[in-house]
């Protein structure tokens, strides 16, 4: 079957890393175009304006956005109201009600719109899920610890308005504790350190209810020092679930699972699912990781910790 030609605009440290060579081994899509305002991608029409990329190719009918979340918006809604299906890199948008907005504009045109969440494609997350369903939890505790100059060196957006700050990365926990979780949680309290320079949290604790009272709970840093911490660990009455690396390992009461067959990576699983979309003329549209990001910024104590500097 031909490839199904897809734009990438935003064409940054993820479309490099991620989007462009999942792309090129991709049996579903051909890259067709890029759209960047400083970066060039060889072997491609390369457009430093959206709106000229769609004018020059009607035969592109799906784009992938992967520039920060407060630019993405007009890149989305122009590109909806040009008739084009749209994947988003995560977090979606920079506040919910824009995402709102997008998904009534998708579904109004009949086209596909993904909030894509590369967290929830990582290996052993679908294993989680099973593994959880039906036991009771006692505790479920989530520690991210990063170093936000290891991962975004020089990214000052992410501690602008709407760059969400250690939430950028913690998203992703957030994303795969509302995939694994059988039941829904929500936000009791939260304590957010605010760099006394920037304009969005640099760590983040957060306690949530759950509805059979197990202690819920994450711990966020983005000023770690040393190896990354992305461990999700549950104490069940079957045993205790530990889910490390990103959801890279898992373990049950210390013993690591072997691999499992058959799954593609966490961005050529993004991909093969926008694919299964716009076949099937459907949107995926899903904000509960970034619902509670919300409410910690809204519900959370704000400290003042000392000055972040790259
Ligand atoms: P980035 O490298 O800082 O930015 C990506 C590109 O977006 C930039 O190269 C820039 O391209 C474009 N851009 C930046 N500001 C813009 C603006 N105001 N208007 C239009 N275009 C703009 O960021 P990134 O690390 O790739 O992250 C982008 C998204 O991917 C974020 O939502 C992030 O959460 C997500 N993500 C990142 C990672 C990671 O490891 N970094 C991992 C997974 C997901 P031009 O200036 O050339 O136009």
């Amino acid at each position: 079957m031909a490839k199904r030609k897809i734009a990438l605009a935003g064409i940054g440290k993820i479309a490099i890393d991620q989007h462009i060579p999942t792309l090129a081994q991709s049996s579903d899509w051909e890259l067709a175009a890029a759209v960047s305002r400083h970066h060039k991608v060889e072997g491609v029409p390369n457009f430093t304006d959206f709106a000229q990329m769609l004018d020059a190719h009607p035969d592109i009918d799906v784009v992938s956005l992967c520039m920060p979340p407060v630019p993405r918006f007009d890149y989305a809604k122009a590109a909806l109201e040009a008739g084009r299906h749209v994947m988003l890199e995560k977090p979606p948008g920079a506040t919910l009600s824009e995402v709102f907005a997008l998904e009534n504009m998708a579904a109004a045109r009949g086209l596909t719109l993904y909030t894509s969440w590369h967290s929830r494609s990582a290996r052993f997350v679908p294993a989680a899920k099973a593994w959880l369903q039906g036991k009771r939890i006692d505790s479920f505790a989530v520690t991210w610890k990063e170093d936000v100059r290891k991962w975004h060196p020089g990214q000052d957006w992410v501690f602008e308005p709407g760059g969400m700050g250690i939430f950028d990365p913690g998203i992703n926990a957030l994303s795969i504790v509302t995939e694994i979780l059988p039941d829904p949680i929500h936000l009791r309290s939260a304590t957010l350190d605010f760099p006394a320079n920037r304009d969005t949290p640099i760590a983040a604790r957060l306690d949530f209810v759950h509805p059979h009272g197990a202690k819920v709970s994450a711990e966020m840093d983005w000023d770690h020092q040393g190896d990354d911490v992305w461990d999700i660990v549950a104490v069940t009455d079957a045993g205790t679930l530990a889910l490390r690396n990103g959801g890279a390992v898992m373990e049950i009461d210390g013993v690591p699972k072997g691999d499992e067959a058959g799954l593609a990576g966490e961005y050529p699983a993004l991909y093969a699912h926008m694919a299964d979309l716009v076949a099937q003329g459907r949107s995926d549209v899903d904000l509960a990781p970034m619902l509670h990001v919300s409410d910690a910024l809204t519900l959370g104590k704000r400290n003042t910790v000392s000055d972040f500097d790259w």
